[in-house]
Formats: C-alpha cells, structure tokens, sequence
C-alpha cells in the first residue's frame, strides 16, 4: 500500500510551500488508495515549539487534509533514535568529533536543505561536507576526560568497508527519473548525534520513515542531496529504501524559495486576510 508522509518541523509557522508539499504527498497517497501519515520532526528542543506544532494541525485541517492513525511526534521517541546510534557504533561506523561549532548546534534538528541554502552562508554546508575523521586516540581521551561536547560522524571509509559490493549499488528510484545511484560520500561524515541533542535529522527521518512502512518519500527538491546520505543509512541498517519524489520549490514573488524564516507569508496571515482553503488548493493546482 503507497504509504506517504508530510514531516514539518514546528520551528515556525506554515507558509505557501509547506501546504504545497503537504497537499502533493496528501494527493499521492488518497489517488492511490493509501495511507497518508503526519510527523512532528520536533528534536531539537532549542528551536522547536509545541505553539508551533498545534498550529501545523491546525493549518492543515484548514486546508482540508486528514491524515491516517496517531500523529508521530519524534520528540517522544528518542530512545529509538539512540537505539540506532548504539547499533551504528557497536558495528564501528561512528567515530567521535569534538570539532563542532556552534552552528551544528543551531541547526542539529533541521534537514540540511539543499542547493538553495547552499548559495548562502547556512549551518550545513561546511560541516555537512566536512571529513575530519576520529582523533588519535589520546587526544580523545582527554577531552572526553574534559567532558567536552562531541558529535557522532558516520565514517564514509567504515560504512564502504562494511557494505563492500553493495556500495557501488547503493541507489533509489526518483519518480519520474528512475533510478538514481547514491553519492554519499559528496555529504562528507555526516554528524548523525549529538551529546546534547542525541540524534540528528537524518537518523530520526530514517528510522520513523522504515517503522512507519512509509513507501513514497513526497518532499522539497531542497532534500534530494540528504536523500543520498539516507539510502546509505538505509543500507547499514537493512531498512528499505522508499521511492522518492523530490518536488520542485515554491518561489514567492522575488523569486526566491519561501521559506520559514523569511518573511513568507504564513497561512495564518493568508487567512486572517479572507483566502479560503479552496481558493489556496486551486492556486496551488489542487
Ligand atoms: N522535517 C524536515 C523539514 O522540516 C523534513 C523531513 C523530510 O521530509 O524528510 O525540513
């Protein structure tokens, strides 16, 4: 059963292009006589709002979508987010890295949205790409001795060695594209965890995509770049790759992608001005 997802994080309010999203992963799954699931990406409690998250409900009920079951709401299940982590380590792919700064921190709970932030200055890109590999070992003795702060990398040379031939396999199916091999490797050793935060973005949405059964990934273009590091978490898990659909950006008047923390305008101002859900879908090509 094509089983599909919508997964804001409630780090703001909704604007034009979450509803777009929404409503594209919403269609897909009613079409096809699927389920349609709702989860609240809400693990980094310093950018995260429960204010933010009965809004997200409250939105998309306006706007007509219903979605299957109890909603996901991640920040309820980070044992299961360590739980990973632990078996990751326990296998050798992780190694420690006290090199964070702070921008990690900021942005630990986001997906690394892709090209357009690339352009600018964001969190991601450096330390995305970055391959510092572990410390020697003293060194990392005492800054663990320090209680120093450390991230979790995934180590691309352990995740090759373990996977073998079936790194060169590693691939997913694009609707519409085909199948598109996995380039991990451009994301660099991936933070997967933090000491403070637990676990990133790419754990959680891998982990809830597989135990959720979710098999049509419908999301922004901005995340085919982390769908590359996911399809290798996937693999050393043995968890199934999902077909993927990255849809094109809405753009605002000035040409640039809305986004939360522009100045987009939010769905809660659209209809405090007197746009109707049905006036929005049409817009939107619903
Ligand atoms: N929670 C992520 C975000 O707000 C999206 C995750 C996904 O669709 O895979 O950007």
């Amino acid at each position: 059963m094509l089983t599909s997802r919508f997964a804001p994080s409630p780090t703001g309010r909704l604007h034009r292009g979450h509803a777009f999203s929404a409503l594209t992963a919403w269609r897909a799954a009613r079409e096809a006589g699927g389920r349609f699931l709702l989860r609240i990406e809400d693990i980094d409690p310093t950018r995260c709002r429960p204010e933010f998250e009965a809004a997200i409900l409250e939105d998309l009920a306006w706007l007509g979508l219903d979605w299957d079951g109890p909603v996901r709401r991640q920040s309820e299940h980070l044992t299961e987010y360590a739980a990973v982590i632990e078996a990751l380590d326990g296998r050798g792919m992780l190694y420690r890295c006290f090199r964070t700064r702070k921008d990690i921190l900021d942005g630990i709970g986001d997906a690394p949205h892709g090209p357009v932030e690339a352009a600018r200055p964001g969190p991601h890109a450096p330390e995305e790409a970055a391959r510092p590999g572990p410390h020697p070992a003293e060194e990392e003795g005492a800054l663990l001795a320090e209680g120093r702060p450390f991230a979790w990398r995934l180590s691309l040379d352990r995740a090759r060695e373990a996977l073998g031939d079936r790194w060169e396999a590693l691939a997913f199916v694009e609707e519409g594209r085909g199948l598109i091999t996995a380039r991990p490797e451009t994301a660099g050793d991936v933070v997967l965890a933090r000491k403070d935060a637990g676990t990133a973005y790419h754990v959680a949405v891998t982990h809830d995509d597989a135990l959720q059964g979710v098999s049509h990934v419908i999301r922004g273009e901005d995340l085919f770049e982390a769908t590359h590091v996911q399809v290798l978490i996937q693999a050393l898990m043995g968890w199934p790759t999902p077909v993927y659909r990255h849809h094109r950006l809405l753009v605002g008047d000035d040409g640039r992608r809305y986004a939360k923390r522009d100045r987009s305008v939010t769905l809660e101002q659209l209809r405090a001005g007197g746009l109707t859900p049905e006036q929005l879908r049409a817009e939107l090509g619903f």
